[in-house]
């Protein structure tokens, strides 16, 4: 070690366990960007080298959208497995190497996906032109509804004051899904 540094130095047998344990450790900060990356003020920063291996995230913006209502838990579960795209339907079931058909049981028309079940296949969108029917006045959440049913929608900071007809929508959702 005393002619190199930390950086250079090849990991022998006759170090001690703790310098195995470091040494490996300068790989980690070369892939976060190097010691620079990780320095501020000239000392080393604990957060930032926590940042960057963490990541950045996306904002969970569904989660509030699903704490602001008055609709029941297990609806409220149902919502959240739609738009994380986790409900068991045959197109993901299929992806698991689980045999079965991945077409609708329903119609037969399409695959099975949470696409066709909420939103394409007659009964869902049924239900959802009587639920936007009884949504005039609230366009806000008209759109929403709309714009769900899109392939690639994502949800928008707004869409989480939907106001007191959110909860008959997820009920929808649940009802849907039964
Ligand atoms: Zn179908």
């Amino acid at each position: 070690m005393r002619r190199s540094d930390i950086f250079s130095v090849a990991i022998s047998n006759s170090m001690s366990w703790k310098l195995k344990k470091i040494i490996p450790a300068r790989e980690l900060l070369h892939q976060l960007g190097g010691w620079n990356s990780v320095v501020h003020n000239d000392k080393y920063s604990i957060k930032k080298a926590y940042k960057l291996l963490m990541g950045s995230f996306e904002k969970v913006e569904w989660s509030r959208l699903i704490c602001n209502n008055k609709a029941s838990p297990k609806s409220k579960f149902t919502l959240w497995m739609v738009l994380q795209n986790r409900l068991p339907t045959a197109d993901r079931l299929s992806k698991w190497n689980i045999p079965s058909s991945i077409r609708c049981k329903l119609c037969e028309a399409e695959d099975e996906s949470i696409q066709h079940l909420f939103f394409t296949r007659d009964y869902a969108t049924t239900i959802w032109k009587v639920f936007i029917a009884r949504c005039i006045g609230n366009t806000r959440l008209v759109l929403f509804v709309k714009r769900l049913g899109r392939p690639g929608s994502k949800l928008v900071g707004k869409d989480v004051k939907l106001g007191s007809m959110l909860g008959y929508f997820i009920e929808a959702v649940y009802a849907i899904w039964l």
